[in-house]
């Protein structure tokens, strides 16, 4: 993974025009139930993009991308998925929608879920996009002013925050994103997303492109960049610096493991793990210090249960050999000191403490269990039932879980399962 960065001044000419310190911040969009989801042969249950949602939260991260409001199958899950928000469960983390730049796609957005308060509307804003995807059905103009249209609906129905992204902003020019971003920004936008739609831009390109969109158009600016050159993330942190640098907070669209279209997106913990022990980022460009790294480990492995895919054993952080040494030198060196060789440590990641794992007898629950196994699995965590009729209610939706999952519940899934059992119950709805 490259790590190139352009060596700058803690003070630095800014947007703002004048001479200031870093008072700017980069804060996490995860894009996983979203951008992860929609990626080919990838498949996600609507328990689990609610789960991600509840670890998202623990860790920290800014905001989800949850999904699609104009979907049908969609909107029962980010329903309740503000429901659990408003009741509690979910406290820091905003639920964004995201929907194609149209007015009719805002409106049966908010149609479809009257709550969502933050919204992602997308379109190309290339030539090679707009001549190839619209045929001469569109021309520039058309796609500025379609994208200040929805602006303006979304805002009129109640949108707390709307961002307008520029689907393959890496191959249009300067000009046009500043353009788009002004007019994004004068019809009532509250950032640009710049994406990097096929992973074509490099660090240093992406960097002095933000440092020209920046001041510019005075926005703040989401990175949301794919991995087919496996740069993600250090064109993303790249962009992110450009921002800072320029006066304006940044966004990264992350996902959990790097998930997403083809080769993937810039992966969430790597790029916590940046800019908080890179020698050049680290405290240079400042990272919304909510975010949590000791939930790396529990989410990156829920996240691989959860979409059936392993985690690579070289993968930053949660790979299973992140830190593992073997070779003579290296293990003498970790041995004697582990600063050696290790730039941070396991328990920075969450990991370190020996996981058990049931060798004997074990009772389990789900599609076809009965109330003794399932009362014995709650007892040993710690779950408990008002009554006997409250327990019956429990497994049922256990066994729809499960059946909804194909796969077995995990221990947080069933403390979930149990604590918002009404909100579960909608999550699992599938209305064809
Ligand atoms: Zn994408």
């Amino acid at each position: 993974m490259l790590t190139f960065m352009p060596r700058r001044k803690q003070l630095r000419m800014t947007a703002c025009g004048g001479e200031c310190s870093v008072k700017n911040k980069v804060y996490l969009i995860d894009v996983t139930n979203r951008d992860g989801v929609q990626t080919s042969r990838i498949l996600l249950p609507k328990l689990s993009k609610t789960m991600l949602n509840l670890y998202l939260d623990e860790m920290g991260v800014y905001q989800s991308e949850i999904g699609f409001p104009t979907l049908k199958h969609e909107v029962e899950y980010i329903n309740a998925n503000l429901e659990l928000a408003k009741a509690g469960g979910i406290r820091r983390l905003r639920l964004e929608g995201w929907c194609r730049a149209l007015p009719e796609d805002v409106e049966l957005s908010f149609r479809n879920c009257p709550d969502l308060q933050h919204l992602n509307i997308s379109v190309s804003t290339s030539d090679i996009m707009i001549q190839g995807k619209f045929q001469g059905r569109k021309t520039w103009e058309n796609v500025v002013e379609s994208m200040c249209k929805s602006v303006k609906a979304a805002k009129q129905r109640g949108a707390v925050t709307v961002g307008v992204n520029a689907e393959d902003a890496s191959r249009t020019g300067v000009e046009r994103l500043i353009e788009f971003a002004l007019a994004g920004k004068e019809a009532g936008a509250d950032r640009v997303r710049y994406c990097d739609t096929l992973g074509v831009d490099d660090p240093l390109t992406l960097y002095e492109r933000i440092k020209a969109l920046a001041p510019a158009a005075k926005i703040p600016i989401e990175m949301h960049c794919h991995n087919d050159l496996g740069m993600a993330e250090a064109v993303s942190l790249a962009g992110a610096q450009g921002a800072i640098e320029s006066g304006v907070d940044s966004y990264i669209n992350t996902t959990v493991n790097g998930y997403g279209e083809r080769a993937g997106n810039c992966d969430l913990v790597t790029t916590i793990l940046a800019l908080k022990f890179s020698h050049t980022l680290a405290g240079k460009v400042p990272l919304d210090e909510q975010l949590n790294l000791k939930t790396a480990w529990k989410i990156a492995r829920y996240a691989s249960y959860a979409f059936n895919i392993p985690i690579p054993m070289n993968q930053p952080g949660v790979g299973a050999n992140a830190f593992a040494h073997e070779s003579g030198i290296h293990a003498d060196g970790a041995l004697k000191d582990r600063r050696s060789y290790e730039l941070y440590d396991p328990e920075d990641v969450g990991r370190g403490e020996p996981e058990l794992l049931e060798t004997g007898r074990i009772i389990t629950t789900g599609e076809y269990g009965g109330i003794k196994g399932f009362r014995h699995v709650c007892d040993t965590l710690g779950i408990s039932f008002p009554g006997d009729d409250e327990a019956r209610r429990i497994l049922e939706l256990v066994q729809h879980a499960n059946l909804h999952t194909q796969k077995a519940l995990t221990d947080d899934e069933l403390r979930f399962i149990a604590t918002y059992p009404e909100i579960v119950r909608k999550i699992l709805v599938v209305r064809p």
